[in-house]
């Protein structure tokens, strides 16, 4: 299992029948900015360059509920895909009362998606416009049919690509397909392999959030 290349759709849907191919070396677009392609599905910008995140109650315990152990791949990615790579404080806190990230994990089923990213209506904050609209109060979903029945998320760098993918879409990174020389993605990239930024989304958000 570990072996083969999962596939995510746009949007962070994963697409467990496909596997998908490595784009050649070129942008597929932007990737940064805010975009919608339907009521459910937004990626937006956080308010600013401190992007707190809280988790739901028992967020990664072992519990056929959850995902084991995705409290630290989510801790881990905080620290060392944002806050050690960019200019923005990313971290985890219970006290905050308008944290810009609800981080939530549960079997939702076979969906599809092993993480989705999106502002709901029961957001703290909203602002600005396309590309630059945010949302506070963003909600980070990982799916645990995905650990506890098919088991891709068991894989440690599955769960930590998928983490920092998430919270790299809550701070306005979209996909990256970019694949570097030594043939290297970023965990924008839609292949589960990889769980740190490249060069130009560090650029991106380094000018966005200063
Ligand atoms: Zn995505």
């Amino acid at each position: 299992m570990s072996q083969v290349k999962k596939a995510m759709a746009f949007l962070c849907t994963l697409l467990l029948s496909g596997v998908l191919a490595i784009v050649p070396n070129s942008s597929a677009g932007a990737i940064f900015g805010s975009i919608c392609e339907s009521a459910t599905e937004c990626i937006s910008l956080g308010n600013n360059k401190y992007h707190s995140v809280q988790t739901d109650g028992s967020f990664g315990s072992n519990n056929t509920y959850d995902v084991p152990n995705m409290w630290y791949a989510v801790r881990d990615r905080l620290q060392y895909s944002f806050t050690d790579q960019t200019n923005v404080q990313a971290y985890f806190d219970q006290s905050d009362p308008y944290p810009d990230v609800r981080v939530a994990d549960y079997d939702w089923g076979n969906t599809n998606w092993l993480g989705a990213t999106y502002c709901p209506s029961n957001n703290t904050g909203t602002g600005g416009n396309h590309p630059d609209r945010w949302c506070r109060g963003q909600l980070i979903k990982f799916n645990a049919y995905y650990y506890w029945v098919n088991t891709v998320m068991q894989d440690w760098t599955v769960r930590h690509h998928v983490a920092c993918h998430e919270l790299g879409h809550t701070l306005g990174l979209r996909h990256n397909y970019y694949v570097g020389a030594d043939g290297t993605i970023s965990c924008m990239h839609t292949l589960l392999d990889a769980r740190l930024l490249r060069s130009g989304e560090i650029g991106e958000l380094n000018a966005h959030y200063p």
